[in-house]
């Protein structure tokens, strides 16, 4: 489906090429994704030639220089971008992966033949890329990782188990998270380039996950038993600096779960809106009762007041400025007010809301995961304290 969400022109950091932007997202979406949504679906992840398609129509990259083949724009591009999937309630591509993440690792600490070599592969949507940091038994404490990786000459040997690793059906690029040094602690910790294929030696993708939401987008296990790496696939000019680097990058990662929330509560108040002015109860639209009235104006109110703090976390990223702190409360009390605004309307949907025919089910189903992962929500708050 596709709306045109009411606030969207309003941003402070809009101009006319982002709304140039935001129009060839827009029918990207309607034209490429929406119509074959429901394959992706039934498969559990979407076709790579789509991925493909957005690279043909420059949407990946964006805000890499032109130098790696990127658009040579702002993360306000990203944005936009993310903002249309949301509105055109599609979640099978994880896009805020491939481009919004691991483009942005590789630019900051890829060594230069490394840039020109991956950086053109991905802008392109040839390669799909992924990142994993999450094993079976470590998540939120990710010092606590088990997976490998040890130096044997000019290459490293990878091994250990990943899960729940976004883009993982489809990836050709897979930043891993290992200890390079176990003794260490979070000082043990590396990000490790690999190239990956179904016939890579030592590597395995495990089962697409049947999750809850977000059902069309491939979130899998991996598997590394020995997977050869070269060397200079390493991320930073040495050994240990992996934490750090999730910590420098993990801002933008939550905003992106932050703008996503935004558009999707708009998204909610607008279908929602829609469906309660026309379905009849007691001779009068749902729209005339005043519970239905009540819940929507507080909906449509939490919404706008996210805008205003999202644009403001948007406006400080594109000057450098966004701290850590700022970072987690958006992702914090921006996916809280996503799911609660989320059950509200689809309550005002009755039985339909629980029928997969609206598109409130989905808003409602792909919300649930913006709590847990980019760092789950208890974790923001660990970290909001911190700074207090
Ligand atoms: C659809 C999906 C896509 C994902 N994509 C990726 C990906 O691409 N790459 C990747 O690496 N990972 C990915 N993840 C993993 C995601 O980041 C983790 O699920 C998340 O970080 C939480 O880790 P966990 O599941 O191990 O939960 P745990 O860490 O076991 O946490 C369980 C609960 O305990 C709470 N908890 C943990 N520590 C604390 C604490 N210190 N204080 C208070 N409460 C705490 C948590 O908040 C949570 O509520 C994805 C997950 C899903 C479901």
């Amino acid at each position: 489906m596709t709306t045109t969400a009411p606030t969207a022109e309003k941003h402070p950091w809009m101009d006319e090429d982002l709304a140039a932007v935001s129009e060839l997202a827009r029918k990207f979406f309607e034209k490429e994704v929406t119509p074959h949504t429901e394959r992706f679906v039934q498969q559990g992840y979407p076709d790579r030639d789509v991925y493909r398609k957005a690279g043909d129509l420059g949407l990946l990259g964006m805000s890499i220089p032109e130098e790696y083949s990127g658009g040579g724009g702002t993360f306000a591009h990203e944005i936009v971008l993310f903002t249309e999937q949301v509105r055109a309630c599609e979640s099978s591509l994880q896009l805020g992966v491939h481009t919004g993440v691991v483009l942005h690792y590789l630019l900051a600490y890829a060594g230069e033949d490394q840039k020109r070599r991956w950086l053109p592969k991905l802008t392109s949507g040839e390669w799909v890329g992924a990142i994993a940091m999450t094993e079976p038994g470590a998540g939120s404490d990710l010092q606590g990782i088990t997976t490998r990786a040890v130096r044997d000459g000019d290459h490293y040997l990878v091994s250990g188990a990943k899960t729940f690793i976004s883009n993982g059906h489809n990836c050709d690029l897979v930043i891993i998270a290992a200890k390079t040094d176990p003794s260490k602690g979070a000082a043990g910790v590396s990000l490790i380039v690999a190239e990956v294929s179904d016939e890579t030696p030592g590597f395995e993708r495990g089962r697409i996950l049947d999750k809850i939401g977000q059902k069309g987008q491939d979130t899998t296990e991996l598997f590394f038993d020995n997977l050869k790496v070269p060397a200079q696939h390493l991320l930073g000019a040495s050994e240990g600096l992996g934490f750090y680097q999730l910590m420098e990058q993990l801002p933008q990662e939550r905003l992106i779960a932050a703008a996503a929330a935004v558009a999707s509560m708009e998204l909610a108040v607008e279908v929602t809106t829609e469906y309660t002015k026309t379905r009849m109860a007691f001779g009068k639209p749902l729209f005339a009762l005043q519970n239905t009235r009540f819940e929507l104006a507080h909906c449509a109110s939490v919404a706008q007041i996210g805008r205003v703090f999202l644009d403001d976390c948007i406006a400080k990223h594109l000057r450098g400025e966004l701290d850590v702190a700022t970072a987690a409360m958006a992702k914090y009390w921006l996916t809280e007010q996503q799911c609660d605004v989320a059950t509200r309307c689809l309550q005002l949907f009755g039985g339909y809301g629980y029928t997969m025919e609206y598109p409130i089910a989905k808003i409602f189903t792909d919300s649930r995961i913006q709590k847990i992962y980019a760092g789950a929500n208890e974790v923001m708050k660990e970290l909001i304290a911190r700074s207090l």
